[in-house]
């Protein structure tokens, strides 16, 4: 049977192209593609920063209605390669030092091909056995890197936000009665935006949410953790949940992990730890080291786009027992295939809210067999003594502080001149030296307001980041600083 169906001829209807397209036309629309991406790649490094002036009338060039006829595959390959990718800001570039950059190894994304050309089911065990066990091998290194105990889970997410909803709707699942709005999440001024956002999807209101002070290093204060702690449940409230950062988007810091584990044993709060931007240094013996405690924690996010170079759209959550996601998340539908009850098998559908997704395991499993663990911890050890090297050359030059030293491999710095108390006429200053760096087309360094101070951060994280960058990167600070504050100075 299954034969003669091979052999039958397909019926060729008489639309313009259709959508089963010959093995010709794909190989050569697969061949163009190719080609546009690797011309596209091998300019990366020239290519502007930052090309995002005069994207409003680009964005409403590109306006148009559904277009009822087809147009050629090579002519939206112009448009796409020719008008619409350059215009952008070039995170994938080497001098991309802003935000958290991302890179986008290539193996992954032809891994997304494949998943994406074969296009398997793999959120449920049963519709693809071997595709879940891969993802789920990746979740288990992952868990391993992070030193956390057999039982151990999690799933990979469309990104950092999305672990950080999912982990904080399992803590509230977990520690709290259904009726939860007596519940306090406690949090550093530090964290990122996401988890409040996080909180708010998982049903607190904003006054449930406790931003706590941070110490000098921007450390989440931990008397301040207890203080409050003790002064929410006086009140009649419930604490139920703390969430630590290893290594800010703001600066970089790592709290103080073990500190937050004794404290949220002692007080039953889940801990959860939000490691997007540092979890994946852990694969190093530094950053191991820098995020000690982390394998105490209830839950932690991790951002593989970030610090394990993937494209965008890969984030994960591990959690300490898988179990805790499940029976947060799962629930039955007649339509359903049935649900793995084994212990070593997992249903991904089952941990989170998400069912129908693309086999997003193999862009993460492919690099990681190609090269091994190895070839990941070296480039992340790189990234270590880059951003140490250079944090300590930018400190040398005059006129600068360091105000956040590199914990992992993020620092920030501002321009101080001399006798310049003023914090309004600082950030202008700093943002006069931010410009006169970004301008000059080598790196792309962003900046933050943390605790009333503007700073210039630099964040080294892509796999094409090498030593050249991080010189261009230094000499451009200098000759900001000197421009900037020299025409101050007259
Ligand atoms: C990037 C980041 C997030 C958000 O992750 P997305 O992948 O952008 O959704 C959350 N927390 C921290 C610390 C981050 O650096």
């Amino acid at each position: 049977m299954m034969a003669a169906l091979g052999r039958k001829k397909i019926p060729r209807y008489a639309a313009p192209m259709a959508l089963e397209l010959e093995e010709r036309e794909m190989r050569r629309m697969g061949e163009r593609a190719l080609e546009r991406i690797l011309e596209h790649l091998r300019s990366l490094p020239e290519q502007p920063l930052h090309a995002v002036t005069g994207g409003k009338k680009l964005a409403r060039s590109l306006r148009e209605p559904l277009p009822e006829r087809g147009v050629p595959f090579d002519r939206l390959m112009n448009t796409l390669f020719g008008r619409v990718i350059p215009h952008s800001l070039n995170t994938a570039s080497p001098g991309y030092l802003a935000y958290i950059p991302g890179g986008g190894l290539f193996q992954a994304a032809l891994a997304d091909f494949i998943a994406l050309a074969t296009n398997r089911y793999s959120t449920v065990w049963l519709a693809a056995p071997g595709l879940v066990q891969l993802e789920e091998n990746v979740v288990q290194w992952f868990c391993e890197v992070l030193g956390l105990p057999t039982g151990a889970g999690g799933l990979l997410t469309s990104g950092g936000s999305m672990a950080n909803l999912i982990a904080l709707v399992a803590a509230r699942r977990d520690r709290l009665p259904p009726d939860f709005l007596s519940g306090v999440l406690y949090t550093s001024s530090q964290a990122h935006h996401s988890v409040a956002k996080a909180a708010a999807f998982a049903g607190f209101p904003g006054e449930r949410v406790r931003s706590l002070p941070v110490d000098g290093l921007f450390r989440l204060d931990l008397a301040a953790l207890e203080a409050a702690v003790t002064e929410d449940r006086a009140a009649g409230l419930q604490p139920f949940c703390v969430v630590g950062n290893a290594g800010t988007t703001n600066t970089g810091a790592v709290d103080d992990l073990q500190g937050l584990a004794r404290i949220s044993e002692r007080e039953r709060l889940w801990l959860h730890v939000d490691a997007a931007y540092g979890g994946f240094f852990a694969m190093t013996a530094r950053g191991r080291a820098r995020v000690s405690g982390i394998e105490r924690a209830d839950s932690v996010t991790l951002d593989p786009h970030k610090g394990l170079f993937l494209p965008y759209g890969t984030g994960c959550l591990l959690v300490r027992e898988r179990a805790s996601l499940r029976r947060a998340h799962a629930m039955g539908a007649a339509y359903m295939p049935p649900m793995q009850t084994d212990d070593d098998l997992v249903d991904f559908c089952e941990l989170g809210p998400e069912l129908s997704r693309e086999a997003r395991g193999l862009r993460v499993w492919l690099p990681l067999k190609m090269h091994g663990a190895r070839t990941f911890r070296d480039a992340l050890d790189e990234k270590l003594d880059l951003a140490q090297a250079a944090a300590a050359r930018i400190r040398a030059l005059p006129y600068v502080e360091l105000i956040a030293e590199p914990e992992l491999s993020l620092f920030a710095f501002r321009v101080r001149p001399p006798g310049e108390t003023d914090e309004r006429r600082l950030e202008e200053l700093n943002r006069a030296v931010l410009v006169a760096v970004n301008d000059r087309q080598r790196v792309l360094l962003t900046g933050a307001r943390v605790e009333g101070r503007f700073l210039i951060r630099v964040c080294v994280l892509s796999f094409r980041t090498h030593q050249d960058r991080l010189d261009a990167c230094v000499e451009d600070v200098r000759a900001a600083v000197a421009s900037v504050v020299g025409q101050e100075g007259t």
